[in-house]
């Protein structure tokens, strides 16, 4: 195994135990007795689509027509899945977002509202349409998707600047790609000004200052996208820790590399954790990234150690890749805890 502080889970078969603090000791009584801290707050800054969704018995090549099913629409967007995903598991979750002048605007508006969510931090462009992504699913559960960004490519810095109301008491703050470079190193400074955890899935991939990732305590890539990020071509999972070592170098001060049904690995600068991933019927990965991120956003807004963290959030990833569709397939967390129970029983 490379490095000292390599530590192998399995997902479906880690049981964590701990010993009770100094502090819950001095008390007299165990932490169940008492009262739960109040998690923290989480702020997502980021996108919001809707997706067009095709169910296609394969890819096809250029310049050829095949034959899908009917086509499903659904509210999706990386910024809204985590969000929602974060909420569906219990997370203190406010949500900015720009939305475009259209009948998918106004729809997804209402929805976000019903959902829970401040009107006032969801905001409107009077020019653009609302962000659209084609989704095409094939049967073993990979997807091929093209966004256009619409009004997300119009949130700027300074909306992110000058909303008041989320920014107070924030204790985790969560952001990607598919909105301007502009507002997410807004977004990443105002938190770590705030003292808050910072969550950055760099999705799509975009080139940003080199010292942006500084500004970063945790830094979710998926394989690809791990890849691109780091400049280096891997031959196998023994890079790992070649790749995730280079996005430390680079400022981020943890590293989870997403590895789909392959589980993830995680590296700081003290220990790396390679867990497996769950065994599910996956019938569609398209939101399991997300989920997995809501639920690492939830999980440190509770203070939860890293292990317990990516386990969560690995139950999270792993139920979301068993149904269709984006936010339709978040699990809660009632659903997250029955899984993590069973799965650890299931061994
Ligand atoms: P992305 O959607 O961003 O590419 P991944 O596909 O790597 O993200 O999924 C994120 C996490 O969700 C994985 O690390 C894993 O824990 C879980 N996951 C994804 N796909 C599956 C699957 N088919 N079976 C079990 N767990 C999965």
């Amino acid at each position: 195994m490379p490095g000292s502080g390599f530590r192998r889970f399995s997902g479906a078969v880690s049981v964590q135990t701990r010993s009770l603090t100094a502090l819950e000791l001095s008390a007299g009584r165990p932490a169940f007795w008492r009262r739960k801290p109040m998690p923290k707050k989480i702020l997502v800054v980021g996108s919001s689509n809707v997706d067009l969704i095709l169910r296609v018995p394969r890819f096809p090549h250029p310049g050829e027509t095949i034959t899908g099913e009917n086509l499903v629409t659904v509210f999706g967007g990386k910024g809204a899945n985590q969000a929602v995903a974060a909420k569906h598991l219990g997370g203190r979750t406010t949500f900015v977002t720009k939305l475009g002048n259209d009948h998918y605007g106004e729809a997804y508006r209402k929805y976000l509202v019903k959902n829970g969510f401040n009107r006032k931090c969801i905001l409107h462009d009077r020019k653009c349409p609302t962000g659209v992504a084609l989704i095409e699913l094939i049967p073993d559960g990979e997807n091929r998707i093209i966004v256009s960004p619409g009004a997300n490519s119009s949130l700027t810095w300074k909306d992110v600047a000058s909303l008041i109301h989320p920014w107070k008491g924030i204790g985790v703050f969560m952001t990607q790609f598919e909105i301007p470079l502009a507002a997410v190193q807004r977004g990443l400074r105002m938190a770590k000004d705030r003292g808050a955890i910072t969550l950055l899935n760099p999705s799509p991939v975009v080139s940003f200052p080199s010292n942006m990732l500084s500004l970063v305590d945790f830094l979710v890539p998926n394989e690809r996208e791990a890849q691109s990020l780091a400049g280096i071509k891997m031959k196998g999972d023994h890079d790992l820790p070649k790749v995730a070592k280079k996005l430390l170098d680079m400022g981020a001060k943890n590293v989870v590399i997403t590895l789909g049904a392959k589980g993830l690995f995680f590296k700081n600068r003290e220990t790396e954790i390679r867990m497996g991933a769950f065994k599910v019927n996956a019938v569609d990965s398209t939101s399991a990234g997300d989920a997995f991120m809501g639920g690492l956003a939830c999980s440190l807004s509770e203070d939860k150690p890293v292990d317990e963290t990516l386990r969560f959030a690995s139950g999270a990833g792993a139920l979301a890749a068993t149904k269709l569709g984006a936010q339709t397939s978040l699990p809660s967390r009632a659903e997250v805890e029955r899984f993590l129970t069973r799965a650890a029983h299931l061994f």
